[in-house]
């Protein structure tokens, strides 16, 4: 679990952002840990050595306290979302949206090309495909910098750290209901 500020762990986003390195974040809150108990597979996502756990509400800033794991402040999915847009655009990466409704990634994407110009939209594919591992297929040969999932905890962490190993870069995040927010739907 990161136990830094928001401000630290956004300026290590952007910088292995910049450097092409592959980075899975998983914005934990309290759900995501039950899930963890329930099912192996969260399980062993959530403990990956691999995965990078922050704090998604002040649920966990206040369970990990009493376990006496001081962890500095929460850090919303959305945040990390919202900077992750911002960061690609100033860096000229590319970002692959996945998941979320049909209306709410066509309102996402006219949101990016116009707050965002310079962020290349790789690929949009809505939350309701049958197929999403063939979607996957598809990310893998596109390469992009920047992989945005919003199905909901845990299907979405559980759809990225299933293929994960296949990409050699690409900073992936769940980011739940961030695209109902983000493209002004919700
Ligand atoms: N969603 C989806 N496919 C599904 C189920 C959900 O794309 O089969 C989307 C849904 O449209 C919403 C997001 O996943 O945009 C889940 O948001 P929610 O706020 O429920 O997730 P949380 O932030 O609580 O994990």
């Amino acid at each position: 679990l990161y136990k830094g500020s928001a401000k630290d762990f956004l300026a290590s986003v952007r910088d292995k952002l910049s450097k092409n390195e592959k980075m899975f974040i998983v914005t934990a809150n309290p759900e995501a840990f039950i899930y963890g108990q329930q099912q192996q597979e969260v399980e062993a996502l959530l403990l990956d050595e691999a995965t990078t756990v922050v704090a998604d509400g002040i649920g966990i800033v206040k369970g990990a306290k009493k376990i006496g794991v001081e962890v500095e402040e929460r850090l919303p999915g959305i945040d990390i979302a919202e900077n992750l847009l911002q960061y690609g655009n100033e860096l000229e990466k590319s970002v692959f949206f996945l998941g979320a409704k049909q209306d709410v990634i066509d309102a996402l994407c006219a949101m990016v090309e116009e707050k965002y110009p310079s962020l290349k939209i790789a690929g949009a594919v809505n939350g309701y495909v049958d197929d999403k591992d063939a979607v996957f297929e598809e990310i893998k040969k596109l390469k992009p910098d920047i992989i945005m999932v919003a199905l909901g905890i845990p299907a979405q962490e559980k759809l990225i750290y299933k293929h994960l190993s296949d990409f050699e870069k690409g900073i992936f995040v769940g980011v739940g209901g961030s695209f109902d927010v983000l493209s002004g739907t919700k």
